[in-house]
């Protein structure tokens, strides 16, 4: 039923511009540290750090969101504490939680620790069918150990798995082999939608994020959506109660009038987004 529920919200209130009680979900960026250094990653990694467990938790201080996922531009796993985040998430209340992994760190003690604590999805980003095209795109990656990890996952993890590709100009020609590749590896698939921040390719005139989500860095800055990879439309800090001031604030009213009267030229970080959702 909540899960129904937490759907319906997600599908519903975009598109009839309803500005929910409290997000229906955050993306809550444990570390933007990476073991990887992908070609189309546009994290910062001169300025890097890992979320205190007290800022986690003061995430939480003032409402519960439908779903979360622990990452945003770092790698979870580099997270001292993931276990402990994930199953205080589930403690408090939360439908879902999520973490989008490369899946190269995965051991055999990871996923008995995921396990135990409840994650709802791991998510793989897997962003080619061959070790060229891999380890072309995820640097520093090896596609041996994606796939003796993805093997392990399947036999082990007893959460949901999601294979997922960011499709670009060197994987784009193997789409169909990666989905017959991977299909018995996952509960679910996903091609991600071209994008690109500088405007390159063409996105909708308007974005369903802001009536959907927040998105929370390591340092406790709070953002609109994963796609301000900048920080550019900053909304506030975290301390009791900020999600949802954020949520409702001024400054976020404004984004969501800007987008929908005027579209996304008319406001940055949108102007420069083609992500689509
Ligand atoms: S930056 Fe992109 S994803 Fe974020 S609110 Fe603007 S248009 Fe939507």
């Amino acid at each position: 039923m909540t899960n129904l529920w937490y759907r319906a919200k997600w599908i519903i209130a975009p598109r009839l511009k309803i500005v929910t009680q409290f997000p229906t979900h955050l993306d809550i960026e444990l570390t933007n540290r990476c073991n990887l250094q992908c070609t189309m990653c546009r994290r910062d990694n001169t300025n890097t750090g890992i979320m205190s467990v007290d800022v986690f938790k003061n995430v939480f201080d003032g409402g519960i969101p439908d779903s979360v996922k622990l990452n945003w531009r770092g790698e979870p796993l580099m997270h001292p504490d993931l276990w402990f985040c994930i199953e205080y998430a589930k403690t408090i209340g939360v439908g879902e939680v999520a973490i989008n992994t490369n899946g190269q760190l995965i051991t055999e003690q990871h996923i008995t620790d995921f396990n135990n604590a409840g994650l709802d999805w791991l998510i793989i980003s897997v962003d080619g069918v061959t070790k060229e095209t891999y380890e072309g795109i995820r640097k520093g990656g090896s596609f041996q150990t994606l796939l003796n990890n993805l093997v392990l996952v399947r036999k082990k993890f007893k959460g949901g798995i999601r294979i997922q590709i960011c499709p670009q100009d060197s994987n784009i020609g193997e789409i169909e082999k990666w989905k017959e590749k991977f299909k018995p590896l996952a509960d679910c698939l996903r091609v991600g939608k071209l994008h690109a921040m500088d405007g390159s390719i063409s996105a909708p005139y308007s974005c369903y994020h802001p009536w959907r989500r927040l998105t929370i860095s390591w340092d406790g800055n709070i953002y609109p959506c994963p796609a301000d990879y900048r920080g550019i439309f900053k909304l506030g800090s975290i301390e009791s109660g900020s999600i949802k001031k954020a949520w409702h604030s001024d400054r976020m009213n404004y984004l969501r009038n800007m987008l929908s009267t005027y579209g996304r030229s008319a406001i940055s970080p949108c102007s420069e987004c083609s992500t689509y959702c």
